[in-house]
């Protein structure tokens, strides 16, 4: 091969490692759970969004054989063609019964990820003929779903409800949609969807919020960031992932049953790709039982002592906290470097905690992203508030000698 095809590649690998930018997958061992095994080493993981702990849940790996054997394990086809299943249906009906105290005429459509809800969703409800309105710092895959829509895009600065404000006085365009995360991923704040609406509603738009950090965590009854903020319209669109606290795998859209009915006729993304296997809409049926039930609330509960606990016991002098009331629980350290060998003394010790760089965040602003889980116990949370304090004070009394 020619050495032109290949240099400009590496070039750009070099860089990146100059940088530290380079980014390393590690290959877990064992299921998703706080104490795994990674590499050959046991560690005890901050890291995933398996909020519930429902990701090697007994019942919901139970209930993926189960579908396995009634279902098999491929669709085989696209849903328009032969991929649609009873078992997509039935989820389908169950969440959209359980968004129904929040939305109006509801009806939910499943996906095989998140992120391709989204690219569906932009690029169906979008055109030229459309404004989006867009937080500052939305998910990579709303970012990238709006250039897929060819849709006229406007950024609002992070929360900014009154700069959004002034763009949704000024814009002449047909149709207007705001999009914004419910819970930001890399910051674990929520966005002010009351005031959010109330603007939906004052200027005729669209208000897509994208929660997937709050879909089974946030509410009493796990049905995120509306049932957290008590909203209902007809004009709230809700897009919910299923491989975060759901504990299994891909995404749902709730909406008035016309919004529906456009992504099936019209968005690509849903269109032209295999309908995801009918045993994880079996297992994600059990999953959202539990999620919907007695134990789902008693997770939650967990969840928020775990929260609050962190919030009250962990005091730091140099590293900045973010306020934040979800799982979520940035720790900003700064540079790269800084935030890797942090990220990698921890680890030396037992820990699994990914320093999260840019462009995932801003430069400068490279950080521990903490995320605490029902399946921790209160010691696993004590042994990382007290690593933290003798990792930070360690840090502090280098720099001053
Ligand atoms: C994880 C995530 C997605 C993508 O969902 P996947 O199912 O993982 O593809 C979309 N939006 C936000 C805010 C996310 O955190």
């Amino acid at each position: 091969m020619s050495t032109a095809l290949l240099q400009p590649l590496q070039h750009r690998l070099a860089a990146l490692e100059v940088d530290g930018l380079r980014r390393q997958r590690r290959s877990t061992e064992t299921p998703c759970a706080p104490h795994v095994r990674v590499d050959g080493r046991a560690l005890l993981a901050f890291c995933s969004n398996d909020y519930l702990g429902l990701a090697s849940h007994p019942q919901i790996v139970a209930a993926l054989q189960e579908g396995a054997a009634l279902y098999g394990v491929g669709s085989g086809a696209s849903h328009l063609i032969s991929g649609h299943s009873v078992a997509h249906a039935l989820l389908e009906e169950r969440l959209a019964d359980f968004l129904l105290p929040h939305l109006v005429a509801p009806r939910a459509l499943t996906f095989s990820t998140g992120y391709m809800a989204n690219l569906a969703l932009l690029s169906a409800l979008g055109g030229v003929q459309t404004e989006l309105f867009c937080e500052a710092l939305n998910h990579a895959s709303l970012i990238d779903g709006a250039r897929l829509s060819r849709s006229r895009v406007s950024i609002y600065p992070h929360g900014d409800v009154a700069a959004l404000e002034v763009l949704l006085k000024a814009s002449t365009a047909a149709t207007r949609l705001v999009v914004t995360d419910s819970v930001f991923s890399m910051d674990g704040d929520l966005a002010p969807l009351p005031a959010l609406l109330a603007l939906c509603e004052r200027y005729e738009a669209w208000l897509l919020v994208d929660d997937a950090h709050g879909f089974g965590v946030l509410g009493e009854g796990g049905r995120g960031a509306f049932e957290h903020f008590a909203l209902r319209s007809s004009q709230l669109i809700y897009m919910g992932t299923l491989g975060k606290a759901a504990g299994v795998a891909g995404a749902f859209v709730a909406a008035h049953e016309a919004v529906i009915e456009t992504l099936v006729q019209r968005a690509r993304p849903y269109i032209y790709t295999t309908a995801s296997p009918p045993a994880l809409a079996h297992a994600l049926l059990a999953s959202l039982a539990i999620i919907g039930g007695a134990e789902g609330r008693q997770r939650r509960a967990h969840l928020s002592h775990l929260i609050a606990k962190f919030d009250a016991k962990l005091m730091l002098q140099q590293w900045r906290r973010l306020p934040s009331l979800t799982p979520i629980q940035p720790i900003i350290i700064g540079s790269n470097q800084a935030a890797l060998d942090v990220a990698a003394t921890l680890g030396a010790q037992g820990f699994w905690i990914p320093a999260i760089r840019p462009p995932t965040v801003p430069a400068g602003s490279a950080r521990l992203r903490v995320t605490l889980s029902a399946s921790h116990t209160i010691e696993d949370l004590h042994c990382l508030i007290d690593a933290l304090h003798a990792l930070e004070a360690r840090e502090t009394s280098e720099a001053e000698s």
